[in-house]
């Protein structure tokens, strides 16, 4: 057993790498343990059809539904985890996300902190992720300083919709968007293929590139690849985590440190806590609330593309444009309703992954004259929807999405703005609950230890030493992007671990 960390992280996504870069400035010896390997920099990063069609990054795991039918999570394994992958909207949450809010199927509940808690952490983790917006312009945007990077500009079509979209009377805003250098010589090049792709120039904002690999640079801090942790190991009491059983390149293996902190992903870590159970904790490690991997939150998720069969886009990079108009209160309804953004061109393969039979060429032209948007709603926490282990160790999701009126709504909206706008026909689609990108929630702060898994500090009430930093400690998943919050907390509890424990 290697005895000589001061602090294990598990998982180097959103969670994980933001605190291993936070706590690599300090002078604990840290390991860190990734189930995957680096993203090779290749062609095939921004190849629609190794991405899409051959699915060559995402995981090979097979995870049941409700009704035990197998599929394949939207997930990656690797260093900087879905983060890699992400479409780099880094949004905060509204202030309001932080409070009780009525939702058209039951509370939103409210977070142990509130927004002006975060807010000097989202300011850094703006920062660390260099993102790019402009204050002022969204009416549901929270109190805030300016954005370390001016907003990118929108296309010249792009700006023509903006401008229709006022005119109808909206909002639109320039996304948050973490981009490196961009129009730089080694930066981003506003290209179409980002969102769900690996950027090939490493410009992307992500945990790999911002988080992990300066880290690792220093002489204080360790990284194992291709290290999955299968199990949290207590000490007799129950009280304190001793040690890690980790499975490295075929071989098993114990590490341990006085401070362990997972980050696997709210699916994951849910996982992780539910086959740790030992004497002391028989229905899962730090469950005496009975909540690890109850909760599970995703979003409710269309995209939605208008098309105009007479006018071919030309725009390359579209995703610059959020309207939050009807994020706390729609049209004619007094519930919040979500958020509308423009997203990333469609690739014909994306689209024939959908219906095969139509042949490629038909879904390049129809693409060509299409604009792309993603409509996004809250889920609400219910205990119902939960992550279990079946009895051969897989992982079984029990989701059934709710607050589907709120988003029909949503969608119906977004499809009379389209119109609006010109566009002859409306499409959508959604992958519905097999979506597992926006996981969330399934071991929730809070300040009750019989209502919550994780005090605010995100540290988890029956165990001392184990803390928590990816997106399971949201106890709503509110309609905004999840990741900048994910890092904002994590330097929080990062200043936290520093404060306390070091
Ligand atoms: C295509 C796509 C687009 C997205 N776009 C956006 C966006 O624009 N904006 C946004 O805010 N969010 C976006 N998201 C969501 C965002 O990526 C996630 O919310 C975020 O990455 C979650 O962070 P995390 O730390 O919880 O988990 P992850 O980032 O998933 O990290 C978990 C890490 O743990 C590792 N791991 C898991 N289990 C183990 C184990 N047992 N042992 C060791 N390691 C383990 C994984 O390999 C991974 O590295 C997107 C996601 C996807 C897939
Ligand atoms: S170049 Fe820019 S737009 Fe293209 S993948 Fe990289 S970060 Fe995204």
């Amino acid at each position: 057993m290697n005895q000589h960390y001061d602090i294990i992280i598990i998982g180097t996504g959103a969670g994980g790498g933001t605190i291993a870069r936070a706590l690599s400035e300090t002078s604990a010896r840290i390991l860190i343990l990734e189930r995957g390997d680096f993203v090779p920099r290749e062609n095939e990063n921004w190849d629609p059809e190794a991405v899409w069609r051959q699915l060559r990054y995402r995981t090979k795991e097979r995870w049941r539904d409700r009704h035990g039918r197998e599929f394949t999570p939207y997930t990656h394994y690797g260093v900087g985890g879905n983060t890699k992958f992400w479409g780099s909207v880094l949004y905060r949450l509204r202030r309001e996300d932080f409070r009780a809010i009525q939702q058209v199927d039951g509370l939103s509940p409210a977070w142990p902190i509130d927004y002006e808690t975060l807010e000097p952490y989202y300011e850094r983790a703006e920062r660390l992720y260099q993102v790019r917006g402009e204050a002022g312009i969204d009416p549901t945007e929270p109190p805030r300083g300016a954005y370390p990077y001016g907003a990118v500009p929108h296309a010249p079509e792009m700006a023509v919709l903006v401008g229709k979209l006022r005119a109808q009377g909206l909002h639109p805003s320039p996304l948050p968007l973490g981009l490196l250098r961009v129009g730089e010589d080694d930066g981003c090049i506003l290209c179409n293929t980002c969102n769900s792709f690996v950027c090939k120039l490493h410009a992307k904002s992500e945990a790999d590139v911002c988080c992990v690999r300066p880290a690792i640079a220093r002489p204080n801090v360790t990284l194992w690849t291709n290290t999955i942790a299968n199990r949290l190991v207590t000490d007799p009491s129950g009280r304190r985590v001793t040690a890690v059983e980790v499975e490295r390149n075929g071989e098993s293996l114990q590490v341990a440190a006085p401070i362990v902190v997972v980050a696997c992903g709210a699916v994951n870590s849910a996982a992780l806590l539910l086959r740790s159970a030992n004497d002391k904790h028989r229905a899962g490690l730090a469950n005496s609330s009975g909540l690890v991997g109850r909760r599970y939150m995703a979003h409710l998720a269309t995209m939605m593309q208008g098309f105009h069969p007479l006018r071919k886009n030309s725009t390359v990079f579209q995703k610059t444009v959020g309207i939050n108009d009807f994020y706390l209160r729609g049209p004619r309804t007094e519930y919040p309703l979500g958020q509308i953004q423009s997203q990333g061109r469609t690739h014909g393969v994306m689209a024939q992954t959908v219906v095969p039979w139509i042949p490629l060429w038909a879904y390049e032209a129809w693409v060509s004259r299409g604009v792309d948007w993603l409509v996004m709603s809250e889920d609400l926490p219910v205990s119902e929807n939960r992550v279990t282990i079946d009895p051969d160790g897989g992982i079984r999701l029990h989701y059934r999405p709710n607050n589907l009126k709120a988003h029909r709504r949503l969608v119906a909206e977004t499809k009379r703005i389209l119109r609006r706008l010109g566009f002859w026909i409306v499409v959508k689609h959604s992958h519905g609950s097999t979506n597992t990108t926006h996981q969330c929630g399934t071991l929730c702060f809070g300040t009750d230890p019989r209502a919550s898994v994780l005090d605010p500090y995100c540290r988890a009430h029956d165990v001392e030493n184990l803390f928590v930093v990816d997106a399971s400690f949201f106890p709503s998943s509110a309609a905004v992007n999840p990741g900048l919050t994910i890092a904002a907390q994590a330097l929080r509890v990062a200043d936290h671990i520093r404060d306390t424990e070091l």
